[in-house]
């Protein structure tokens, strides 16, 4: 247990932390939950309250808290060194986690860039799309530097990544320091921008795309996408064939293709990446989160070897790539990676996930019962449920409600930790949490909703 008592914690919580994501004036008005360990799919408070993680630590978490296996793999590398540059110099781990990573991706990607956060991921990509241009076949297409993104993208939120987004949220107050682009309308079927309902659409937010990619070709670099589901927008679930034909778009329009998995990869979606659902190469490739099992901060931009090329050349050309973090390839985070996806691969994880989402989506029925659930969103162990005012009309939630902390404080009383994206519950279970405690995430999410709602 702490050394200090939990009231001194709290207070100084309050006093000198700044929360991200957070209206601290609200959050200081709330006791603070304090977690102080970890056990399986459990967060464990100061108090020795127990909780189950029903958003995975932020999505980050694949095998449980606390492994046996993840902690022996990090006191190994421990002993050996914990931090090296790549700056000049390679390191072991992230030599072997590098060869790994180009194995498991799509087909293709055979370089690896790393760095220590989905933003900086998304960065590098944009970034390395931007120069490849520039020195692409001695630079007759130098006037491709704009990017593609979707309508309520999230991409992180460092400058340029925040320059890729679409949710206004977020990314409205930014505005002037951000580069400019061009936006295609998210694939949001419940909420379609052209009015259409499932029998009716005629994917004409394809052909938009297709009409912005073809006519500004001269002046784009890449697209950008989260493969499959939008996130943070509130889990959109892209409808099947969307990814496959924004990729032909690009393909036919000389534009690269940036998948960013930094969500949806290393088996959220019930492959080990989302866009191999698809059949989807991309040009380059975005992970993080799931990466180290939600141990330590390590990303990758991977990419191919075409677009690597672009950046060799004598050392006067100045091709090279002037990019790097001072903690780029980490040894501790690349040794937990490397183990992680061990593990995954040894327990089959992705097969038991399909599974288990299975019965997820049967358990997830009965919330259609609910009068304020909108719409149930789920590809994989990736949950959305969108909460309305009236189901009818799809009346959001007004704001100042606050509907979703609500069902997220409620839910925490009763031992469960979720985190809503506005008034979209999200429920992004550990990927290897047992259906028995799935089952229980579920039931105080379905008895939360129900309390606040009704
Ligand atoms: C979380 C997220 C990011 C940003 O990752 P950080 O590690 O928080 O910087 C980027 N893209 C997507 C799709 C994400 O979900």
């Amino acid at each position: 247990m702490t050394t200090y008592p939990v009231e001194q914690l709290s207070r100084w919580d309050k006093e000198y932390v700044w929360h991200p994501f957070t209206q601290m004036q609200e959050y200081r008005r709330e006791e603070p939950l304090i977690i102080e360990r970890g056990e399986g799919s459990f967060l464990i408070d100061v108090r020795g309250n127990r909780y189950l993680d029903g958003i995975s630590s932020l999505w980050v978490n694949v095998h449980g808290h606390n492994h046996p296996r993840l902690n022996l793999a990090l006191k190994n590398q421990l002993d050996h060194i914990a931090h090296s540059t790549l700056l000049g110099l390679a390191n072991v781990p992230s030599i072997k986690l590098a060869k790994k990573l180009v194995a498991i991706t799509p087909p293709g990607l055979n370089k690896v860039f790393y760095s220590d956060a989905g933003a900086t991921a998304v960065e590098i990509a944009i970034k390395i799309a931007f120069q490849y241009w520039q020195q692409y076949e001695g630079g007759r297409y130098k006037t491709k530097t704009k990017f593609v993104s979707l309508g309520e993208a999230y991409h992180g939120d460092t400058i340029g990544s925040v320059s890729v987004g679409g949710m206004d949220l977020f990314h409205a107050m930014y505005k002037p320091l951000l580069f400019h682009g061009y936006q295609i309308p998210a694939p949001f079927c419940y909420r379609c921008s052209f009015g259409q309902t499932a029998g009716s659409c005629r994917q004409e937010c394809l052909t938009v795309a297709e009409q912005v990619i073809s006519t500004h070709t001269a002046k784009i670099a890449a697209l950008i996408i989260e493969p499959l589901v939008q996130g943070a927008a509130g889990m959109i679930v892209q409808p099947p064939g969307y990814l496959r034909r924004l990729r032909e778009i690009c393909t036919r329009h000389n534009v690269l293709l940036i998948c960013d998995e930094v969500a949806v990869g290393f088996g959220r979606t019930g492959t080990l990446f989302a866009s191999e659902q698809e059949g989807v190469h991309p040009d380059l490739m975005c992970v993080a989160k799931g990466l180290t099992g939600g141990y330590l901060p390590l990303a990758a931009t991977l990419t191919t070897d075409k677009v690597f090329d672009a950046f060799l050349g004598d050392h006067a050309e100045a091709k090279t790539f002037f990019h790097g973090h001072t903690y780029t390839g980490n040894p501790l985070g690349c040794a937990v990676a490397l183990e992680s996806i061990r593990l995954m691969e040894e327990g089959d994880l992705i097969n038991s996930t399909r599974e288990k989402a299975a019965v997820l989506a049967r358990e997830l029925e009965r919330f259609n019962e609910l009068e304020h659930v909108g719409e149930i969103r789920r590809q994989g162990m990736m949950i959305g449920i969108e909460l309305v005012k009236n189901r009818t009309t799809k009346e959001p939630y007004p704001r100042e409600m606050n509907i979703g902390h609500q069902v997220v404080l409620h839910a925490r009383r009763n031992g469960l930790i979720i985190r809503p994206l506005d008034n979209v519950i999200v429920l992004m279970p550990i990927l290897a949490m047992s259906l028995e405690e799935l089952k229980q995430v579920v039931d105080i999410t379905y008895a939360s909703i129900k309390a606040v709602t009704e």
